[in-house]
Order: C-alpha cells, then structure tokens, then sequence
C-alpha cells in the first residue's frame, strides 16, 4: 500500500522526499480520524446543478466514442451533458458555490474510459444527494479526444503541457482559479505504467495528505509524482491549488463495471476527504 515506485521521465523524488511526504500524509490522516467528525461542518444542501461550457476548449461528439456510450444511462442530465460537449468542455457545478469548493476532472486523456464515465456517475449521483460545499466536475477535459478515443488532443498529450497557456490543461487551470477551488483531483485509467490502480501526491504536505487519505479509502496504491512541470497535477500544486491524481487500472479504450467503480470509489474519497459528502 505505501510501497513507492519510480519510474518514466522527469524529476524522481528522492527517497528522503518520499518518506517525508509519506509521513506527513500518515500523521494528517490519522489527525482527522482522531477528529472524527467534529470539524465545522455547515448545514448539507440541496444540490443546484447548471452546467456551464469552457468554450475555449474545442467540442467534440462523446456519441461517436461507443465505449464511453455502451456504459453510460441515457438519461435526461447525460443528454444534456454530452449535448454541451459538441460546444466545448462541459463544466457541471453541483452544491451552493459555499466553500469547500474542489474541481473533479475526467478525459485529460481521451482514450481513458472509466474516469469519464466515473464522473458522469458522480454528476448524477451528486444531483440527487445533499453536499457540504460546492463541486466542479469536468467530465471530458478534451471532448475531441474523448469523441475519437484517442489519448492524444491534436497529437499532444494533454498532461504535458498544462503549463502552456492556450492547452486545455492550462484552461482547466485558469477556470479553477477563477472559481477559487480548493483543491482539484484528476482522474486517469493506465494500461502501461503504473499499470495498478493508485493515487499520486505531489511532493506537498498538502497533496500528501489528500493522497494518502484516498489511498487509505480506496485501496488505491500511494505514489509520488514524477515532476514534470506539464502535467496538470504540478501545474495546479504549483498554482497554490492542492491537487493529486488517481489512476485505475483498464487497457486503453476501454471500461469495465470494476473499473468504473474503482474511479468513482476514488472520487468519492476524495470528497469524503474534504468532508463534502459522509
Ligand atoms: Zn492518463
């Protein structure tokens, strides 16, 4: 559970690095149990949903994706979403826009299935549940991409230039500082490396304890970032925005109801974690 693996490009976290920020994820963990649930804590309420489109993100037609579609209900609310993604990047708020506000994004690699349809099970559950706070969910962060299950937006790999302005990535960036999250997770699945369901910390006290307390609800494996100053997740964290990033294990372009399940399992963790939902 807490073993670490490096490997891939970029900067690799020393060894006292990783301790230390697995530590540190430990400790604040184990401060919110002994907490339990005396924290402030205003009253839940009722969900307004509306859902927005960052149209500085090109659209794209999610129907032409089967894989995504096979999955999916077809209900009114999805219909609406995926009728927004032809306009650009569907952008759902669900809650009162009172803080905690966090942001859950989805299809940062088009050809990454359950994520996406993780969270549209997350907007509908959401839309029907009372929460504390506020959460911004962008189900399709690169529609195109997502309509060609394809992993590449434009032949670039979107969590490699999220410190470029004009990226999708980068205009996720912008739109989470605009709304002022709190904090931000990104959704993957992986077939090659780390190939295992796990959750990915920054080397910050304030990512590392997000990470380690969703590896401890989820059973997903904790893991550092390889940094790499585009990937969204350094981009956010360097932003002040402490963000981690899950994967779940599923070969490229594809979903299974288990992975599916795992991806939300890991959202909702992360909510669990800033005490959005019980
Ligand atoms: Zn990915």
């Amino acid at each position: 559970m807490d073993e670490i693996k490096l490997p891939i490009d970029g900067k690799l976290p020393n060894r006292w690095e990783i301790q230390y920020y697995t530590l540190m994820g430990k400790l604040f963990y184990w401060l919110k149990i002994l907490r339990g649930n005396k924290g402030k804590k205003s009253n839940p309420l009722n969900c307004d949903m509306e859902i927005e489109i960052i149209g500085d993100i090109p659209g794209g037609d999610i129907t032409q994706n089967t894989e995504i579609m096979n999955y999916i209900f077809k209900n009114p609310l999805n219909n609406k979403i995926i009728e927004s993604a032809t306009k650009g990047a569907p952008l759902i708020k669900l809650g009162s826009g009172s803080n905690p506000r966090v942001m859950i994004t989805a299809g940062v690699h088009g050809n990454e299935i359950p994520p996406q349809i993780a969270a549209l099970k997350l907007i509908n559950e959401l839309d029907k549940t009372d929460i504390n706070g506020t959460v911004y969910v962008i189900p399709f962060v690169a529609p195109t991409a997502s309509s060609q299950n394809s992993k590449l937006f434009r032949n670039q790999n979107l969590n490699l230039v999220a410190h470029n302005p004009g990226t999708p990535t980068n205009n996720v960036l912008k739109k989470a500082q605009e709304l002022e999250v709190n904090s931000l997770a990104d959704f993957h699945a992986t077939s090659t490396h780390p190939s295992e369901d796990s959750v990915i910390y920054f080397l910050s006290v304030a990512s590392s304890k997000i990470a380690f307390y969703v590896n401890k609800k989820s059973n997903s494996r904790l893991l550092a970032h390889i940094y790499n100053p585009g990937t969204l997740i350094a981009t956010c964290n360097t932003n002040n925005i402490p963000t981690i990033l899950c994967e779940v294990e599923a070969p490229d372009g594809t979903a299974s109801n288990e992975s599916i399940e795992v991806s939300y399992n890991q959202m909702k963790a992360f909510l669990r974690y800033h005490q959005i939902i019980t």
